[in-house]
C-alpha cells in the first residue's frame, strides 16, 4: 500500500488516541464510510494519490424540544428573546469539561483536515492569559501585512470578551461599523449576535468574539459595501486568530458562517448548510458551525432562527451552561 495511505492511517489513529485521552468513548461512523475504509486502496503508478474528498456528513444531533414551548414575541424584527442570566461561573468546572469531553461527539466522517492539527500549548492562568492577549493585541494593532487593507482601514479589529471565555464566536471580517469602532459585530448583524448571546443567558463580556480577518476588506472604487475576504488575505491573517485561540483555549467555538468555517477548518470544509449543527474539530476544540447573523437578517423565517438557536443550545450544553425549558422552546410553533 502507498505511503500516503499509511500516513492517513497514522493520522487517523493519532486523532482517535487524542479523542480517547479526552474521554470520548464512542465515535459515530457511517456504514458507507466503513465500507469505503474496508475497500482496497487504489495505488496509482503514474500519479501521487489524490487528497481524499470530503465524505458524507454525520447525522446532526437533535436538541430535545420542550413540550411547553413558548413562542417568542417579535416586537423587534430579529425576534431573539431575552432571558435572565443564569450567572455562569467564570471558571469552567472540571465537571463541565468532563461532561463535554465524554459526551458523544459526532465527528465528520472525513476527519482529515487540510492543515496538520498542531497540539495546543499548555493552558495559561488568567493573569498570564491577560498579559499574553494584551501583548498580542499590541502586535495586531500595528500589523501591516496586507498593504491594501492597511491603506483603507480605519482601525484594526482585534476582538473583545473574556480571556477565560468558555465560548469563542468567530466571524468573517469587520464591516464599516466595526472598522469605525474597532470592535467586532457592532453593526446590524452584530446587534443580532448580541441578542442571541443574551438569549443564551450570557453577555459579550462572558464570551469572546473575534474575526478571521482583523481589517475590513477594501472595496476599491466603492464608498460602501462589503466583500468576502480573499483566500490570500485569510491565510495572511489567520495566524493572529490562531494565537488568540491558543491563549484563550475556549471549551468550544461557534463558527458564524461559511467564511469563518473555511478559515478555521480549511478548504475541505463542506457547505455551511450541510455542516451547521454538527460538531467539527479545531486542534481538539469542538467547533459548531452555524449561519452568520447577517443571513438571519436577510431570511427571517422562524425555521432558520430555530436552526441557529438549536446550534446555540448544542454549544451551551457542550460547555456546561444550563438550558431552561423556556429556552428550549424558543422559535418552536405551538
Ligand atoms: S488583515 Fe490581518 S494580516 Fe492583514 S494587515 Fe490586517 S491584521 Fe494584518
Amino acid at each position: 500500500m502507498s505511503d500516503a495511505y499509511h500516513q492517513l492511517l497514522d493520522a487517523t489513529i493519532r486523532h482517535l488516541e487524542i479523542l480517547k485521552s479526552q474521554g470520548v468513548e464512542h465515535v459515530p461512523v457511517l456504514s458507507e464510510t466503513l465500507a469505503a475504509l474496508s475497500a482496497k486502496p487504489v495505488v496509482r503508478a503514474t500519479r501521487p494519490p489524490e487528497t481524499p474528498g470530503p465524505g458524507p456528513v454525520s447525522e446532526r444531533p437533535k436538541v430535545p424540544a420542550s413540550t411547553t414551548a413558548v413562542r417568542p414575541t417579535f416586537a423587534d424584527p430579529v425576534g431573539y428573546p431575552s432571558v435572565s442570566a443564569p450567572k455562569p461561573s467564570t471558571v469552567p468546572s472540571a465537571a463541565a469539561r468532563s461532561r463535554w469531553s465524554k459526551a458523544a461527539a459526532p465527528m465528520p466522517s472525513n476527519p482529515v483536515p487540510s492543515k496538520p492539527p498542531l497540539p495546543l500549548p499548555p493552558p495559561l492562568a488568567r493573569e498570564a492569559k491577560q498579559a499574553a492577549l494584551a501583548g498580542l493585541r499590541t502586535q495586531v494593532l500595528a500589523c501591516v501585512r496586507c498593504p491594501n487593507l492597511v491603506a483603507s482601514r480605519t482601525t484594526v479589529v482585534f476582538g473583545v470578551g473574556d480571556v477565560d471565555a468558555r465560548l469563542l464566536f468567530v466571524g468573517e471580517a469587520p464591516g464599516a461599523d466595526e472598522d469605525l469602532q474597532g470592535e467586532p459585530f457592532v453593526g446590524k448583524a452584530g446587534e443580532l449576535l448580541t441578542k442571541i448571546i443574551t438569549a443564551m443567558g450570557l453577555s459579550r463580556d462572558t464570551v469572546f468574539i473575534a474575526n478571521i480577518l482583523k481589517c475590513r476588506p477594501d472595496t476599491p472604487g466603492q464608498t460602501a459595501g462589503n466583500r468576502k475576504p480573499r483566500p490570500d488575505e485569510m491565510d495572511t491573517c489567520i495566524p493572529w486568530l490562531e494565537k488568540q485561540i491558543e491563549i484563550i483555549q475556549p471549551q468550544a467555538m461557534v463558527a458564524l458562517g461559511a467564511t469563518a468555517m473555511e478559515g478555521l477548518l480549511g478548504k475541505n470544509a463542506l457547505g455551511i448548510t450541510r455542516l451547521r449543527g454538527t460538531w467539527q474539530d479545531y486542534r481538539g476544540i469542538p467547533v459548531m458551525p452555524t449561519y452568520h447573523p447577517a443571513y438571519l437578517l436577510r431570511n427571517q423565517a422562524i425555521t432558520e432562527k430555530r436552526k441557529v438557536w438549536e446550534d446555540m443550545m448544542l454549544a451551551m450544553d457542550r460547555v456546561g451552561y444550563p438550558i431552561s425549558e423556556k429556552q428550549r422552546g424558543f422559535f418552536l410553533s405551538k
